[in-house]
């Protein structure tokens, strides 16, 4: 069975009419991303953010026209139109090649390593890491989480695994939960177990945990990186090929200046930042659905603007995210279809193609 093209694909959508009802949604230019690899498909219809829950059956609708094609899986993101001129590359620094080899000395079979930082703790940095990586791998990529917090590991507890590393020698194997390779300080210690890591032993230990374990073939690996820009980050920016990061940060005015540190921080080391995420967006009454701002809304947003970085988008604070990472069932998993899985595939969606912008290579994937 020979893979179908993303020629095909566009060619089912243009059946589908946008918003208007009379031209077709490829005509319109609403169709982006269109990836094919493995027999799943998946592309993103560019719609005004405002009107995004009202164009959901326009959503199926595509999702409906390109499964009438040979494949296995297809998945539509809805993602928000961008401003004309919000767009324009960012005037980038004659930086190096930071994808593997550019200097650094890379890690074999693994393509792509991208941090997700924060400027400080609470934020939300390893839910949004988990789940992130978790709607990667839905697309049909060979994802990797690395579990790089090792203040307070928190990824034992949100993939529910409970079990030890393996050791072959001095290399370990990594555990694996929801089909992506897991490698985290919290298996290899109690999560009690108070850690305290002076300067030189942060830079073993991570350096253990990124080259000393049989990740095998990966096209992601996504690094949930310590809170903060001190010796743990410069260590990881600096000794490992990044090929981008993603700061998250609530909307608070506090959370921001600090993830602008983290910004700076990447932006000295020449890593390219792929953009920024807002977590804890706005709260939605799981009683009575009406939406409150408690951490205000749109900083995160506003202040990407002003530095000139891409947004990739707003993950609301909601029950089920809380009590899903907690509890081991991430909500990407937990509720694969649901209205925050999806936001986690948009926003995992606009990470592959920022990192198609900075690095010109998607791995794995079909790209006409
Ligand atoms: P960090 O890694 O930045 O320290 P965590 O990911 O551990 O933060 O999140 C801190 C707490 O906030 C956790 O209990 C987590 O479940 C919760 N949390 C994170 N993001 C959300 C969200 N969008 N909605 C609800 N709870 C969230």
């Amino acid at each position: 069975m020979s893979e179908v093209t993303s020629k095909e694909v566009l060619a089912q959508l243009s059946k589908v009419k946008g918003p208007d009802l009379k031209s077709d949604i490829v005509s319109l230019g609403m169709v982006e991303n269109v990836l094919v690899n493995d027999g799943k498909v998946i592309f993103s219809i560019n719609v005004p953010a405002e009107r995004a829950q009202e164009l959901e059956p326009l959503r199926e609708a595509a999702e409906k026209a390109v499964s009438q094609l040979n494949i296995e899986k297809v998945t539509a993101v809805l993602t928000a139109e961008r401003k004309p001129g919000s767009q324009a590359p960012a005037p980038k620094p004659a930086a190096p090649q930071q994808h593997a080899g550019g200097g650094k000395a890379g890690v074999p079979g693994i393509k792509n390593i991208i941090a997700v930082a924060s400027g400080k703790g609470g934020v939300g940095k390893s839910t949004t890491s988990v789940n992130l990586a978790l709607a990667l791998a839905s697309t049909g990529l060979k994802v990797g989480l690395l579990d790089a917090d090792i203040y307070g590991p928190s990824m034992p507890r949100m993939l529910g695994i409970t079990d030890k590393p393996t050791a072959q020698g001095k290399i370990l194997s990594p555990l694996e939960g929801y089909g992506i390779k897991v490698m985290s300080m919290g298996f290899l210690v109690e999560e009690e177990t108070p850690m305290i890591w002076r300067g030189p032993m942060v830079i073993s230990a991570l350096t253990q945990m990124l080259r000393e374990v049989a990740w095998g073939e990966l096209d992601l690996l996504i690094v949930d990186m310590p809170p903060g820009t001190g010796d743990a980050q410069l260590t990881m920016s600096q000794q490992v090929p990044l090929a981008g990061a993603v700061i998250v940060s609530t909307p608070q005015d506090i959370a921001l200046i600090d993830a602008r540190k983290g910004l700076n921080m990447f932006r000295k080391v020449e890593v390219p930042i792929l953009g920024l995420i807002e977590n804890m967006s706005t709260f939605i009454c799981p009683k009575c659905g009406e939406q409150s701002d408690i951490f205000g809304h749109g900083g995160a947003r506003s202040e990407a603007e002003r530095l000139g970085v891409p947004f990739l988008g707003e993950i609301p604070l909601h029950m089920d995210i809380r009590t899903n990472s907690d509890g081991g069932t991430p909500v990407t998993v937990s509720n694969p279809e649901g209205p925050h899985a999806l936001i986690y595939k948009q926003i995992a969606n606009e990470v592959l193609a920022r990192l198609d912008a900075e690095t010109g290579s998607r791995p794995q994937i079909v790209f006409e």
